[in-house]
C-alpha cells in the first residue's frame, strides 16, 4: 500500500514493504550520496567550526538514524572531545506557505524540508500547470524516499494549494487561461485568494518561502529578448515575490520571515541566462531591500533573498547548461564541491528562525563562495600559478 495525498490530507508513512529491488535501488543511491556528502562535510569541518557528529544530511543516509527534530545546530568550538552548548534552530510551533514546489528536485523541496526537521508545519503552493502531477506522484509514492527527516519521520505537507503567482486576483485572468485545459478543474489560484483560502482554513503564517521563476525566452540574448518576453519573466520572477508579500504579510505573525530565491546573474554578466531573468533577479534583489523596510515598519516581518548557486532543478535543466554551471563553480569556487540543495535549505531554516531576528534586506550567498571570485582560476592564464584544486 503506497502513501496518499490530497490537498487538505496529510501524507502518511511510507509503506515499509516497498519491492526489494527498489529499496535496494533506493538504497544505493542514497548511500552514494551520503557518502560523497560525508566526505565533503569532513573537509568542511576541518576548517570551520561545524560539529561531525550530527550532520544533517544524515537524514539521506539509508542507516537508521535516531535525531530529534530541530537538530539544525551552530556550535562554537565544539571538538569531538568538547562538546559545548548548542544552539538548536527551533521551528515548533511555526507554520511556513513555500510556494514553488512542484517535484523533490527544487530548492522549494529542499526549504520545505528543512523548515519540517526544525519543526514547522508546511503549506504549499504548486503552479496549477503542475499541480495534478505533484499531486499523483506524492500519492503513488515517488517522494518517500526524498520525504524522510532526521528523525525518521516523513515530512508532511499540512495542504497543497494550487497557484499561479503570475495572476493577482481572479479579474487578472485572461480568457485564455480560464479556459487552458490545464487550469481546467482547479479554482481560486491567484494569489489574492490563495491568501485567503490560508486564512480561512489556517489563520496565520510565520515563514513565507517564494522559491519560483520563469522566463519564457531565457535562452534568448537580453539584446535579442521582446518586450513581452521580459515583461514576463519580471512577472513570474520578482513581481510574484511583491505580490505574494502584499496578500500574505497581514496573516503573517509579528517577527516572521519571508525568503526568496535570487542569482548571481543578478549582479555580474552570466552569459546564457538571458530573456529578461538577469533583470527580474536584480529586480528582486532590489526588492528585498526595499519591501524589508516597509514590511520591517508595517508588519514586524523580515525580508531577505538566498543567492544560491547551480543545482540541477527541473527549471535550471530547461535553461540547457546546468551541468557545464556546477562543473565551472567546483572548478572556480573556493569550496570544490557540489552544491547540495539541503545546504540552501539549512540556510533558509536559519533565516527563517529566531536566530536571525535582526537580519533582513541581506543578500545571503550560498554558493561555496562563487560569488566572492573576480575571475575563473580555470583559465590556463593562472596554469602557473599553484592554485590548489580538488582532483
Ligand atoms: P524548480 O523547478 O524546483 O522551481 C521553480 C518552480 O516555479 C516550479 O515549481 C514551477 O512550477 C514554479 N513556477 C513557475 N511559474 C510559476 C507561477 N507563475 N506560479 C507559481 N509557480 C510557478 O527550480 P529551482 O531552480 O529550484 O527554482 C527555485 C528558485 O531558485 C527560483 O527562483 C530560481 O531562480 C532560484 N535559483 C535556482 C538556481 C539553480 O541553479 N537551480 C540558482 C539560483 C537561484
Amino acid at each position: 500500500m503506497g502513501s496518499a495525498t490530497t490537498p487538505g490530507m496529510h501524507m502518511v508513512t511510507p509503506n515499509p514493504c516497498l519491492p526489494c529491488s527498489r529499496r535496494m535501488y533506493m538504497s544505493c543511491t542514497a548511500n552514494f550520496g551520503t557518502e560523497s556528502k560525508l566526505a565533503a562535510w569532513k573537509r568542511l569541518s576541518s576548517f570551520s567550526h561545524i560539529s561531525l557528529r550530527q550532520p544533517f544530511f544524515h537524514s539521506f543516509s539509508s542507516e537508521p538514524v535516531k535525531l530529534n527534530k530541530a537538530v539544525i545546530q551552530a556550535v562554537s568550538g565544539a571538538t569531538e572531545n568538547n562538546p559545548v552548548a548548542k544552539l538548536p534552530i527551533d521551528l515548533r510551533g511555526k507554520r511556513a506557505f513555500i510556494a514553488g514546489v512542484a517535484d523533490d528536485n527544487g530548492y522549494g523541496w529542499a526549504i520545505a524540508k528543512s523548515l519540517a526537521a526544525a519543526g514547522a508545519e508546511i503549506i504549499v503552493g504548486t503552479w496549477v500547470p503542475a499541480m495534478n502531477i505533484f499531486e499523483s506522484s506524492l500519492r503513488r509514492g515517488k517522494f518517500d524516499e526524498s520525504r524522510k527527516l532526521p528523525d525518521g519521520s516523513m515530512m508532511e505537507i499540512a495542504k497543497i494549494y494550487p497557484l499561479d503567482a503570475v495572476f493577482d486576483n481572479p479579474n487578472d485572468v485572461p480568457e485564455d487561461i480560464k479556459t487552458n485545459k490545464r487550469y481546467a478543474g482547479t479554482s481560486n489560484w491567484t494569489v489574492q485568494e490563495v491568501a485567503e483560502s490560508v486564512k480561512q482554513e489556517f489563520g496565520s503564517i510565520d515563514i513565507l518561502v517564494h522559491s519560483l521563476a520563469n522566463g519564457p525566452e531565457v535562452s534568448k540574448p537580453l539584446l535579442e529578448t521582446s518586450r513581452n518576453g521580459y515583461l514576463a519573466a519580471i512577472s513570474a520572477s520578482s513581481y510574484s515575490f511583491i505580490s505574494l508579500l502584499r496578500h500574505f504579510a497581514p496573516i503573517m505573525n509579528p517577527g516572521g520571515a519571508t525568503i526568496s530565491l535570487t542569482y548571481i546573474a543578478s549582479e555580474r554578466t552570466i552569459p546564457g541566462y538571458g530573456g529578461g531573468m538577469s533583470s527580474a533577479k536584480a529586480a528582486l534583489e532590489s526588492d528585498t531591500r526595499v519591501l524589508a523596510f516597509e514590511a520591517g515598519r508595517k508588519h514586524k516581518i523580515r525580508v531577505n533573498t538566498i543567492s544560491a548557486g547551480p543545482l540541477r532543478s527541473r527549471a535550471a535543466k530547461a535553461i540547457g547548461f546546468i551541468d557545464k554551471m556546477i562543473d565551472y563553480s567546483s572548478a572556480n569556487a573556493p569550496l570544490q564541491k557540489e552544491l547540495s540543495a539541503e545546504e540552501v535549505g539549512n540556510a533558509a531554516a536559519f533565516l527563517a528562525s529566531p536566530l536571525a531576528s535582526a537580519i533582513t534586506g541581506s543578500i545571503v550567498y550560498v554558493d561555496n563562495g562563487l560569488h566572492s571570485m573576480g575571475v575563473g582560476v580555470d583559465s590556463p592564464i593562472f596554469e602557473q600559478l599553484d592554485i590548489p584544486k580538488d582532483h
